[in-house]
């Protein structure tokens, strides 16, 4: 790997690793979904590699992860690096004659390193806060310590930092780039947000700062989500396969991969109780759509790659916003002919999480655990939401990009008022009927006009004028242009819906609703 072929915030990320190690020895790394973090581990470890070659010295290496599946997933991550290395554990011995080695951190704790070791990495940093990483901290006060992660911020809130008493890093190297950075320059694949109204789950009894699994299950169960998610899935016809489902427990997975039987989905389970094989044998057949939907409950959150995902469920309501960020981020991953992945919340989690900034923000993450156990009370909505398909609504816009609804007023007022101060001018609507004759009749003339160029922005400029809810204006546009036909135009439904700038699915939307008005 050549340094010059790394993206800069890439190289600045490395020359940080490099500059606070001088004063720290354990560091951790935040390193976005998507940012490249095998690119910049690879460089790290090539430079320790040839610092040892100069230097005439043997040093190692160890690679720490805490699950069995996840022992082959960061194999793969290093194979991929083209970096010789062993895997010790689940049967495998350490070599002498690598110097960088793969293996689980019980595993290092039972059988001390036969090699002499100089740097512990330790991916998906956000789940290292168990007392076996704190005893390697203590055990090994020489060896320097790697954390890389994209969200720094233990499960329920807990902190990675040493001041935190949950972790065992001194110090956060925060990235350069943000999610939406990463998105702008395409190297990212959009996501969009779809939250499905629920009721909230605040009843629910909470353990470790995160709902209690068995009273989630019971809720869900309740609430009859499982049926629910197969209507809604059945609203995006184009995705028909690679779609994740995220349970709370392994039951509440079965339970659900059921349902899905009952409506003939070929779906799978993933779980850790499943053999290696099985699980690899899920997986490939997942990737190539033979297996339509998996469900999991928490194996695919970390280390696993699917780029190939069109479509995350997410029927697993956490108070954790680094568990939510991590769902998120299966999403991003970009793959030949995906244009956008899709996130549909079933359960309120957006709501949850983004209090504190919407995925593509930088986050303030509660690195020292400041507000551990520190639970909001009120479940706000984040108002952004379509009340129609349930889209979100980006800011500044109140009109849903994908059917075109408008966004209730009532909730938005109070807010909107105060960003716009005192500039805000409320204007009375007249119908074109009751307007002065004059403006009827030059109206009237620019819309014929319209209508013979078959100038469709001109006329959706005259529609924002004459229509009380901007709701209308497609169809306002639809009907001047298709005023003889009984026949619903499909190509003019497109081209005013790239006049209004909607998605296409808006155009089905459309359909559907001249459909029900004829
Ligand atoms: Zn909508």
């Amino acid at each position: 790997m050549l340094a010059s072929s790394l993206r800069p915030y890439q190289k600045e990320i490395i020359e940080l690793v490099r500059v606070a190690f001088r004063s720290y020895r354990s560091v951790c790394m935040e390193m976005p979904t998507g940012s490249g973090k095998s690119v910049v581990m690879r460089e790290i470890i090539n430079s320790f590699i040839q610092k040892n070659k100069t230097f005439k010295e043997d040093r190692h290496i160890y690679f720490l992860c805490n699950e069995t599946f996840l022992l082959y997933q960061f194999g793969k991550h290093v194979e991929n690096m083209n970096i010789p290395h062993d895997i010790i554990g689940d049967g495998y011995r350490e070599r002498k004659s690598v110097n960088v080695h793969v293996t689980m951190i019980q595993t290092l704790r039972n059988n001390p390193p036969e090699n002499n070791p100089s740097l512990f990495i330790i991916d998906e940093a956000q789940w290292s806060t168990s007392n076996s990483f704190m005893d390697l901290f203590f055990k090994y006060p020489d060896v320097k310590i790697l954390g890389v992660t994209a969200s720094p911020e233990g499960p329920g809130g807990k902190g990675l930092s040493i001041q935190s008493g949950c972790g065992i890093y001194e110090h956060l190297i925060k990235s350069p780039v943000s999610m939406r950075d990463l998105t702008e320059m395409d190297y990212l694949c959009p996501v969009s947000y779809w939250a499905v109204p629920t009721s909230d789950y605040d009843n629910a009894g909470i353990s470790q700062g995160d709902y209690k699994t068995g009273e989630i299950d019971k809720l869900i169960a309740e609430k009859g989500v499982f049926g629910d998610v197969i209507k809604q899935i059945a609203r995006f016809p184009q995705v028909q396969d690679h779609i994740l489902i995220f349970c709370k427990s392994v039951k509440a997975c079965y339970a659900l991969q059921e349902v899905f039987f009952a409506n003939r989905y070929r779906a799978e389970v993933l779980e850790g109780s499943l053999t290696k094989n099985t699980r690899n044998k899920i997986m490939k057949n997942f990737e190539s759509g033979e297996i339509q939907v998996l469900i999991t409950c928490k194996m695919v959150l970390q280390g696993v790659d699917l780029p190939a995902l069109l479509m995350c469920v997410d029927v697993a309501p956490t108070l954790s916003r680094m568990i939510w960020r991590q769902k998120v981020g299966r999403l991003v991953r970009p793959f030949p002919g995906k244009t956008e992945g899709i996130y549909l919340d079933m359960v309120g989690n957006i709501q949850r999480a983004t209090k504190s900034g919407w995925v593509y923000e930088d986050i303030d993450w509660n690195f020292d655990g400041k507000t551990f156990n520190k639970r909001s009370k009120s479940l706000e909505a984040t108002e952004r939401f379509c009340p129609i398909c349930y889209a979100y609504i980006p800011p500044p816009g109140n009109v849903c990009p994908y059917c075109g609804a408008e966004r209730p007023a009532e909730k938005r007022k109070e807010k909107e008022e105060k960003v716009l101060d005192g500039d805000l001018v409320k204007l009375e609507f007249v119908p074109l009927k009751d307007r002065p004759i004059e403006e009827r009749r030059q109206t009237e003339e620019a819309i014929a006009a319209a209508i013979r160029d078959g100038d469709i922005d001109r006329l959706r400029e005259i529609g924002n004028s004459v229509c009380q809810n901007r709701k209308n204006v497609p169809f306002f546009v639809y009907r001047k242009m298709n005023q003889k036909s009984k026949v619903i135009d499909i190509p003019l439904l497109y081209r005013i819906q790239k006049s209004f700038g909607y998605k296409a699915s808006w155009v089905h939307f459309a359909k559907q609703f001249l459909k029900n008005e004829v």
